[in-house]
């Protein structure tokens, strides 16, 4: 971090600064600092709402810390020091604790911080487990440093083993399986990423409640989403309170879950679409994405392109049924491995490497891509509303679905379960073959 920017960390001189005026990069670093959108807004002489927008473009988690804390932060130094050093909270504040606990393995004495770590100490073990945010902050301003010890990693793995908490076998007892003596290659598994979801604007929200007369209106939603779906079907009919519709003698109590049961008990999926969840699905074949774009509405897709990206090595996932049986799997195998070495003596052919037209080179990879099996693993990101993703999880998670679909809708299920608990709480969820299928009553809302 720059000399110049660290001038510029001072309260006095923010204040003086021209509307709108901040760079980015300097308002994040300032959220990360611990100021609250709030502060920031005033500094930078603009609205919340720009400055939630640019951290949210900045793919900045926007999750409002308390003004106190932010404050506090700043006033003992933590955070200033930080920024002035240019790391985040957290590196600053694990160093610090490194720092206060002596700086090396208690064990072999090691000194590079970069493999160090900082154990709990619980009797006469200790207890290795990442260090909370708030403690670290405690350690920091109150000296619980007796709680902790410092091992590097290699001592914490063999130390783990010593007292049993691992477990470890001679390495003579492990046979040359199949995958050591060059059987199948490049077997991946489908990996499920949640990179974004819907997020409410809290100060627009309440512009609009106090607008309509209800300023002090909440709910114990546990998510924005959650929260949204409930604000956006209380609108329709005014229910937020019995002063702004006549017609009503009663409304429901501010309980989101019984809000959203009986939404989905109804069938008024409508509103569910006002939630978006934003995924990647990675290492996933082409067959599923084949089956995924099947579903077209309320989603949004960017697939990897082939057209593109060369191919070099080919991925792939291999099925049960192929899997547990050798010869198949063997044959599977083999003919990747001839797929991928085609690829690149297509590759060699046409001298790819050495290609300066991008044209040319993206002419080519898309006629050998038409090499390239269906059962190569692929990239694709994936955006739905909760109505979709509902429809979607019920379809794709049935026993009738293919198994590959299966295990990626049973992950999104999961995760839509511990993420928005009100909205997937009337599924009852089933193992089958091995995989969750997400069953309800009140399918395809
Ligand atoms: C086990 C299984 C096997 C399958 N086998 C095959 C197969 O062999 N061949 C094949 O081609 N497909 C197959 N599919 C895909 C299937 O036919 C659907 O295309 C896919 O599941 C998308 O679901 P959806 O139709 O509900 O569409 P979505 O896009 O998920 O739409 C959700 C709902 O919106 C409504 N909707 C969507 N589009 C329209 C529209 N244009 N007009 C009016 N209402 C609309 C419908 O009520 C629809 O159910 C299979 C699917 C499954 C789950
Ligand atoms: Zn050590």
């Amino acid at each position: 971090m720059s000399q110049q920017t660290n001038s510029k960390v001072d309260g006095k001189s923010l204040r003086k600064r021209k509307k709108g005026s901040l760079t980015r990069k300097y308002i994040c670093e300032l959220y990360e600092a611990g100021f609250t959108i709030k502060e920031i807004a005033h500094f930078d002489g603009t609205t919340s709402i720009i400055i939630n927008r640019i951290l949210h473009e900045e793919n900045i988690t926007i999750k409002e810390r308390g003004y106190d804390k932010g404050k506090y932060l700043y006033k003992h130094g933590i955070a200033k020091r930080a920024l002035e050093l240019g790391i985040s909270l957290d590196q600053y504040s694990r160093l610090k604790v490194i720092q206060m606990l002596g700086s090396k393995c208690i064990s072999c004495g090691e000194t590079d911080t970069r493999v160090l770590q900082i154990n709990h100490v619980t009797g006469h073990e200790s207890k290795k487990e990442n260090l909370k945010w708030k403690e670290k902050v405690d350690i920091i301003l109150g000296g619980n440093e007796h709680k902790l010890d410092i091992r590097c990693a290699n001592c914490n793995v063999l130390y783990e083993h010593e007292v049993g908490r691992r477990t470890s076998i001679n390495i003579s007892l492990i046979e040359d399986d199949i995958f050591i003596s060059g059987g199948p290659v490049n077997i991946v598994s489908p990996m499920v990423y949640i990179i974004g979801e819907t997020k409410i604007d809290n100060d627009g929200l309440q512009a609009y409640l106090e607008y309509i007369g209800v300023p002090s209106w909440s709910t114990n939603a546990p998510s924005d989403i959650e929260k949204l779906i409930e604000v956006y079907g209380k609108g329709c009919y005014g229910s937020y309170d019995v002063k702004l519709n006549p017609n009503l003698s009663m409304v429901r109590t501010n309980k989101n879950e019984d809000y959203i049961k009986n939404i989905i008990e109804k069938g008024d999926g409508s509103v569910l679409e006002h939630g978006f969840v934003n995924f990647y699905f990675v290492d996933v074949s082409r067959v599923f994405t084949a089956e995924l774009c099947r579903h077209r509405v309320g989603t949004a897709i960017s697939e990897k392109s082939l057209r593109f990206v060369r191919l070099e090595e080919l991925n792939w996932y291999c099925p049960i049924s192929i899997y547990e049986d050798d010869e198949s799997l063997t044959i599977f195998s083999n003919t990747f491995q001839n797929l991928s070495d085609i690829q690149r003596e297509l590759s060699r052919i046409y001298d790819l490497d050495n290609q300066h037209s991008f044209n040319t080179k993206k002419t080519l990879t898309s006629a050998m891509r038409r090499l390239a099996p269906l059962g190569l693993a692929t990239t694709i990101g994936w955006s739905a509303n909760i109505r979709t993703i509902r429809h979607v999880i019920e379809m794709r998670t049935a026993p009738e679905a293919e198994e590959e679909i299966r295990a990626v809708f049973g992950e999104v299920g999961r995760h839509m379960k511990n993420r928005y608990p009100n909205l997937f709480a009337d599924y009852e969820v089933e193992i089958l073959d091995g995989y969750p299928y997400f069953q309800t009553k009140s399918v395809k809302v």
